[in-house]
């Protein structure tokens, strides 16, 4: 049966929906399955700034069915409602669309409960139990269960098996389906991620399971699939025929704010590099699925990761870069060095800056570069990728003083969301001269609609029962195999040069080492 649909209010402009023709006659959300999300962590930073903003926006979309409740469960005591008050206060300083409407926040608060609650003690995961039980009673399409854990992973495990020993398992529940969707990171390294995922795979099989990269619910991370597959033109030349390289960058200006000590235990490779930016290299370098099905296009992206030539420990030098900034100016303000960050040791050997060079051995991607990068404290905020084709083999155009550039086909992410295509163009005149141009198209501009936010999509999709956009196990798994003799490496061995690039720049001088063509930022 075809999901119900409805039409967003995201409208970017003034201009109603119907007159973008580019969608009118449009539908663009979802409808999910009425549901009970249970939030694990509800007090804290992620569901204040993040989940708590995608709930009330398929509230106000119409998207959320009447029947769906809210339960938080954390240490942090509140009543119910204190906790739908804490609820509005956070909503009134994050919501993407304002200070939620008055009569419109009543019919979702009356649905929001909370446990304090701490994970070590059963008689808790009881009571969420009774909760679950009595709301399933009241209604008459109850029993879906969706436990989401935003909590700091050490405690993944711990409440997973809470939820076995009260019987909030999948196997326990015979009135509707439970899943469980898992925050970042999934493990810290190859050896955490199998032990935690021994752990989720005890309760909940592969198809329950929604391991979160929220990159992935971004509107342009989702559209490198349909600019490729719903066009002709891209695929015959994406192939090692045409293209010389593919830098992949997630760039940040920020430095690491308020989460030093999540973020003095993870560095770069581990919090950018394994997850978000490696699942953006697996979509740019698939093979076409043969449907639209989550599975046929996930295991197209495992054969990615497959197919990358596997680093060993002797490699690490000449294909992995490391930074860490340090002290300088930003906007005109003093900016501290990393290591004098709150939570941060001061000696610390954590990267801010992490480039990665891979290959895919197969036929599409063989002597293809791919080029990774992310990293703090850098010149712009910039997610992109850029598929740099070969120059013109034979030079026929532009005076002698002009470069003829390669074409770079850029697909912006964030904060831009749209594709560039830099080609060459004659300038008019009687002479000869070539420079480059650009072809832009920009989705805010183009359909005159906001992208909803990544999590808004994942937890509706989530409810949906649609694992397109999370990453499975094997996926996961491998990208921890390729990252692991980098990480080894530069655990067991302190770069004397940190801190090695200043706020506001490039990053460190050795990533131009690796590679000399990367993109100003
Ligand atoms: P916080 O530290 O802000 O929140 C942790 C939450 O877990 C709090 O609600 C805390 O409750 C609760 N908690 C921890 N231990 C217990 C316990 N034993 N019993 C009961 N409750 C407990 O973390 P974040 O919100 O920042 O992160 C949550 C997850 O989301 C992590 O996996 C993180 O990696 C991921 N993430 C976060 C992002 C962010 O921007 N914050 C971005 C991307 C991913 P209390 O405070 O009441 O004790």
């Amino acid at each position: 049966m075809p999901d119900a649909v409805v039409t967003q209010a995201h409208d970017a402009g003034s201009r109603p929906a119907a007159a973008n023709p580019l969608r009118s006659g449009l539908t663009t959300g979802r409808i999910s399955d009425a549901c009970n999300i249970v939030f694990f962590g509800a007090s804290g930073d992620l569901f204040k700034r993040m989940l708590l903003p995608a709930i009330w926006e398929l509230h106000r979309g119409g998207i959320l069915p009447a029947q769906t409740g809210i339960i938080g469960f954390a240490r942090t005591a509140f009543d119910d409602a204190g906790f739908r008050d804490y609820c509005h206060e956070q909503l009134t300083a994050f919501s993407t669309s304002g200070p939620p409407d008055d009569e419109l926040w009543k019919t979702l608060a009356e649905r929001i409960s909370y446990i304090t609650a701490d994970f070590t003690d059963p008689a808790h995961f009881t009571q969420l139990k009774d909760l679950l039980d009595a709301r399933d009673k009241k209604s008459s399409k109850g029993g879906n269960r969706l436990f989401y854990l935003a909590t700091p992973p050490p405690v993944f495990p711990q409440i997973i098996r809470q939820l076995q020993t009260a019987k909030l398992d999948p196997h326990s529940n015979k009135k509707g389906w439970t899943r469980v969707v898992i925050e970042k990171p999934f493990g810290t390294d190859l050896a955490s991620a199998r032990a935690l995922q021994r752990e989720v795979e005890q309760v909940f099989d592969e198809s329950r399971v929604y391991r979160i990269d929220h990159y992935l619910g971004k509107e342009p991370v989702q559209d490198i699939m349909a600019l490729r597959f719903a066009n002709t033109i891209f695929e015959p030349v994406w192939n090692r025929n045409y293209v010389d390289s593919v830098q992949i960058t997630a760039a940040e200006t920020l430095g690491v704010e308020e989460r030093g000590g999540y973020y003095d235990g993870a560095g770069a490779l581990r919090d950018m590099i394994q997850n978000h930016v490696m699942n953006l290299l697996a979509l740019v370098a698939m093979e076409p699925p043969s449907s639209n099905d989550a599975d046929a296009i996930r295991t197209e992206k495992y054969k990615v990761f497959a197919a990358i030539r596997q680093p060993k420990l002797e490699d690490v030098a000449q294909i992995a870069v490391r930074g860490q900034y340090g002290k300088g100016t930003v906007d005109g303000k003093p900016a501290k060095e990393y290591r004098e960050e709150d939570d941060v040791r001061p000696d610390s050997n954590t990267e801010t800056f992490a480039a990665v060079k891979f290959e895919i051995e197969n036929w599409r991607w063989a002597s293809v570069p791919f080029y990774l990068r992310s990293g703090k404290r850098l010149a712009r905020k910039r997610s992109e990728i850029a598929v740099t084709f070969k120059s013109v083999p034979h030079r026929l155009y532009g005076e002698s003083t002009d470069a003829i550039e390669p074409n770079v086909l850029v697909l912006k992410i964030q904060p831009d969301e749209g594709i560039s295509m830099r080609f060459e163009a004659k300038v008019p005149g009687s002479k000869q001269h070539i420079r480059s141009v650009f072809m832009d198209f920009n989705y805010g501009t183009g359909f005159r609609i906001e992208s909803p936010p990544a999590y808004e999509r994942l937890i509706g999709d989530a409810m949906r029962g649609d694992q397109t956009l999370f990453t499975r196990w094997d996926a996961v798994e491998r990208a921890w195999e390729l990252v692991t003799p980098i990480l080894e490496t530069w655990l067991a061995e302190r770069d004397s040069s940190f801190p090695n690039y200043l706020p506001g720049g490039q990053g460190p001088a050795t990533a131009d080492k690796l590679f000399s063509g990367w993109r100003p930022l």
